[in-house]
């Protein structure tokens, strides 16, 4: 009876605690979950050590490791002439056996943790000719790993370099490791040597591979274990090895661990070198081949110095991941056929996600979503956020059960972090894969990205984007290879006009700067760079692509204040198609009227111009002209000056005007111009009726009277801002001084006074728009406004101009459509065209004649100058200011719809506000200003 009682008082405490803790399981797990619909990433309440990292050299984008530049260095190693030389010409003064070595350990080392004790450090490694290394890593939570500690003995002491504290630093030691002269001794080196090239940039020169000797000399075992028991008697636990190596302090069993590992390497290298002679002296008949041993492993030794650091590149993010899954999947079971299509894009999707997951979080893939809880996820395809989350717990902990060992928790903070994100990957079967991989990388790191954007990840939008993009268009191509070859014909035109117009260089530099914490600030041109060098305001440091830190506190940060744009790396391709091999800059805020804004709002060039390439570029042109019309009606201003007649002169001779009525009419700049282009270059040639037509059409100008050759030349030049007739000029080989200012009808015509305005109808203009030729000419004339250069070369032409090449079919075009003038001239013509042909730079207004500039000095009659102008007066007087920037955000909207561009920088915003201030440095400093007003990457910092 009591013992009945017992057992049932028993079961109920046994079933009360079950079910209590599984009801406190289930509430942990409800917790958790609620924190995991937060928005916010983990890693804004978790920094970890890398944070603080400035340099980094391998960052986490799917771009190729740079490798350091040397001079002299050929191939992708920069050492390795002076490697094969030693392969060559082996070193043979492994003699460790003159010296002394210290078998006793002794507790104590050097922790090395400043800046100063690694002076000091390099100071005694410059007295060496040897000395052991040895290194340990953190794999865990980041995405390539990083050395968490190197640990250098020498035969008399032994240093631990703290590689956290001095990560920015330890390049210093770089000499000592390249150094032929000096032997470094490692065991196992392969890996050491690839980390070392990774996070420092140091390559070993002259390495004695105790592992290798080994294999030299054939020993039963060759690992570090065995070598310090047989030689040293010393026993190590190699659990310790992988061991959390972030720590700090350092547990004293890890630093005394860390310590034996280098230190016995110099005695152990020493007896090993004894028994390689010992082998050598026996088969002594024949000393100089591969029977010298110490030679063979040291030959063996430096082979490994030769293997340079890469990334992995995958044609497709987690590809290799997602095959080793199927491979793991199918274990005992048929082909890749025998799983479903379903679970196999399944798998790739969610191994695509955690390989992006993993970059931009900076943690490992094990870290971010198990092998076995993808395999779970794809099986079961969970419908909801709740759904998503149990389903790994529960595959994790059904692997936690078998092994134990694992206690990473599950699912992840990444996981937590985007719940909803991991859902859509599992759900969404129709969208891209492109799509989704570039959405969730917009939400991470985009604008009001949730994720931290760090000296790891911050190249992750640009060049992800790029990759993913040429993946799929590769694929596009395939597919549609039909329909590719059609366009053969066209595309060979296409390429002309490529070739022509295309920006010839990069157009971003992608220099960096960084704030005195290491924070990225932007990315700007060489140019802004050496402005902070040449005042001291900055140091360089790193130099290829260049980066500086400042010197003083910059007056925000980008991320304060939500200016991710200006920290994106600028990628030099097409901002709506990820073409990279050719592009040209576009300005979505058309220069007629962007030149007539007042300074202050022209600062924002590098957010309004954006890299196309010309088949997106004439999409975008087409988009905007069809607005410009609409915007002229909507304002009730007029695109085109019709005709201009130099009425002036006619004036001036009342008979001649009078006796010669239909003179009256006016002429079109563009249509004189190739007049008198046509009957300078071919008048003599051209069939008598069409050269009196030509002549008729110059002589309109003139006011009826006869012309000369002088009026034919001087007729080029009528429509034409400055700057065009400057390089008009310079390319006639004219003198600027020959010619007179007053010599130009339509500089004395300041504020159009014989200019007839009528509405848009057929124009000769529109020739240039056939092939949208001259569109993409003139933006390009525009182009150099988007670099901070203050040279200024002029490459805005007259379309006219017959040198040859493009120009000569510019000519025929518009020489045909002149021809074709009379018959069309009346009929409505839809397909609206015209180019600002003018130039934005106002200080080139000094080329021809008055010093005193006007403000149609800058307007071309033959674009939309003038109407541009009258807009941008109207908003001026009615809105203000605020007029301008609503106006800047339809022309973006504009933009955006016309071509959906999917490679804008993270941070581009329609909406963007325009408004800038200048800090006390900053190059744009107007009370600063000493030179570089042209700069187009502006400088964020101080926005
Ligand atoms: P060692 O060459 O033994 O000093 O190892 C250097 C580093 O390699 C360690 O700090 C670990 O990060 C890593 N490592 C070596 N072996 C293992 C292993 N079996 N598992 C995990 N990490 C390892
Ligand atoms: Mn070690
Ligand atoms: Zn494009």
């Amino acid at each position: 009876m009591e013992k009945k009682a017992k057992i049932k008082i028993a079961i109920t405490i046994a079933s009360l605690a079950a079910i209590s803790i599984l009801f406190t399981r289930q509430q942990r797990r409800r917790r958790k979950l609620n924190q995991c619909s937060q928005y916010s990433c983990y890693l804004q309440s978790e920094p970890k050590p890398q944070h603080n990292f400035k340099r980094v050299l391998a960052d986490n984008s799917y771009s190729p490791f740079k490798h350091a530049n040397k001079e002299k260095s050929s191939g992708s190693h920069p050492y390795e002439l002076e490697i094969t030389a030693l392969l060559e010409n082996p070193r043979p003064e492994f003699d460790f056996s003159n010296v002394d070595l210290d078998l006793q350990r002794s507790d104590s080392f050097v922790w090395v943790e400043t800046k100063s004790q690694l002076n000091e450090l390099a100071n005694a490694l410059s007295k060496e000719f040897f000395f052991a290394v040895d290194t340990e890593q953190h794999s865990l939570r980041s995405f390539l790993g990083f050395t968490a500690l190197i640990q250098i003995s020498t035969e008399k002491e032994d240093y631990l370099v703290d590689t956290i504290a001095l990560h920015d630093e330890i390049s210093i030691l770089q000499p000592f490791f390249a150094d032929p002269g000096v032997c470094k001794v490692f065991h196992g080196s392969d890996n050491d040597v690839m980390w070392l090239q990774r996070d420092f940039h140091i390559y070993v020169v002259n390495l004695f591979d105790t592992a290798k000797a080994c294999e030299v000399l054939s020993k039963p075992q060759k690992s570090l274990a065995y070598l310090l028991e047989t030689y040293c008697g010393v026993a190590t636990n190699k659990f310790l090895q992988r061991e959390d190596w972030r720590q700090r302090p350092l547990p004293a069993e890890m630093l005394q661990y860390a310590q034996t590992d280098a230190h016995y390497l110099l005695y152990i290298a020493k007896c090993l070198v004894a028994e390689l002679k010992q082998q050598g002296n026996e088969n002594s008949y024949c000393p100089d081949d591969k029977f010298n041993f110490v030679l063979e492993a040291s030959r063996r030794s430096n082979t490994v110095c030769l293997q340079v650091y890469t990334k992995e590149i995958e044609s497709y993010p987690g590809e290799a991941a997602a095959s080793s899954i199927f491979f793991r999947l199918l274990n005992g079971q048929g082909g890749v056929s025998s799983i479903s299509s379903v679970t196999q894009d399944l798998v790739r999707r969610l191994c695509a996600w955690r390989d992006l997951m993993a970059r931009v979080h900076d943690e490992s893939l094990r870290f971010v979503l198990s092998d076995q809880a993808i395999i779970a996820l794809a099986n079961k395809a969970p419908a909801n956020p709740t759904d998503v989350y149990t389903t790994i717990a529960q595959a994790d902990s059904d692997v936690d059960c078998l092994n134990l060992s694992s206690s990473l928790p599950s699912p992840s903070p990444v996981v937590c972090s985007h719940l909803d994100d991991v859902e859509r990957q599992v759900c969404n079967n129709v969208e891209n894969l492109d799509d989704i991989l570039l959405a969730n990388l917009q939400k991470c790191l985009g604008p009001n990205g949730s994720c931290p954007l760090s000296v790891f990840n911050y190249v992750l939008p640009a060049k992800s984007n790029w990759e993913l993009k040429n993946q799929s268009n590769k694929f596009v191509y395939k597919q549609n290879g039909v329909k590719v070859s059609r366009q053969v014909a066209k595309k060979a035109s296409r390429d002309l006009f490529v070739q022509k117009f295309s920006c010839k260089s990069p157009v971003y530099h992608n220099c960096r700067i960084y704030a005195n914490d290491g924070r990225l600030l932007c990315y700007c041109d060489r140019k802004k760079l050496e402005w902070y060098l040449t005042r001291d305001l900055a140091k360089l440091v790193e130099d290829n692509p260049p980066a500086i830190m400042l010197l003083f506190e910059p007056k925000g940060r980008p991320e304060d204040e939500g200016n991710e744009f200006y920290i994106q790396s600028k990628k030099n391709i097409c901002v709506s198609c990820g073409e990279g091999n050719h592009y040209l800059r576009y300005r979505i805020i058309p220069s007629c009227y962007r030149i007539h804004f007042p300074e202050q709002l022209k600062s924002h060039r590098s957010h309004d111009i954006v890299l196309l390439c010309v088949d997106c570029h004439e999409v975008a042109h087409a988009a905007a002209e069809k607005y410009k019309k609409q915007i002229s009606a909507e304002f009730g201003i007029p695109l085109f000056i019709h005709k201009v007649a130099d009425s002036r002169k006619a004036e001036a001779r009342p008979g001649f005007s009078a006796s010669i009525t239909n003179f009256e009419a006016g002429v079109s700049p563009l249509q004189l111009r190739t007049a008198a282009m046509a009957l300078l270059h071919h008048g003599p040639t051209m069939p008598s009726n069409r050269r009196e037509e030509l002549r008729r059409i110059v002589m309109r100008y003139y006011g009826g009277r006869e012309i000369s050759q002088e009026d034919l030349e001087r007729a080029l030049l009528v429509g034409m801002s400055p700057r065009e007739r400057r390089r008009h000029a310079k390319k006639r080989g004219l003198s600027l001084k020959m010619s007179k200012p007053t010599d130009f009808p339509d500089r004395q015509q300041d504020s159009y006074p014989a200019v007839m305005v009528e509405s848009a109808t057929m124009d000769a203009t529109k020739a240039d728009n056939v092939l949208g030729l001259h569109a993409i000419e003139t933006q390009k004339s525009g182009e150099k406004e988007g670099r901070s250069s203050l040279t200024e070369s002029h490459e805005s032409k007259p379309p006219t101009c017959s040198n040859g090449g493009i120009d000569q079919l510019v000519f025929s075009t518009i020489w045909k459509k002149m021809n074709s003038t009379s018959k069309v001239s009346d009929s409505k013509d839809d397909s609206v065209g015209n180019v600002d042909d003018e130039c934005e730079n106002s200080s080139v207004q000094n080329g021809f004649g008055s010093s005193s500039p006007t403000p149609n000095s800058k307007v071309s009659l033959l674009g939309h100058g003038p109407h541009g102008k009258q807009v941008v007066d109207y908003l001026l007087r009615e809105y203000g200011e605020d007029g301008i920037r609503q106006f800047c955000q339809r022309w973006r909207q504009v933009f955006v719809e016309a071509l959906h561009p999917h490679f804008l920088p993270a941070g581009w915003d329609v909406m963007h506000s325009g408004r800038r201030e200048f800090g006390e440095f900053s190059v744009y400093n107007p009370a600063k200003k000493p030179a570089d007003d042209g700069a187009a990457e502006i400088n964020k910092m101080h926005h």
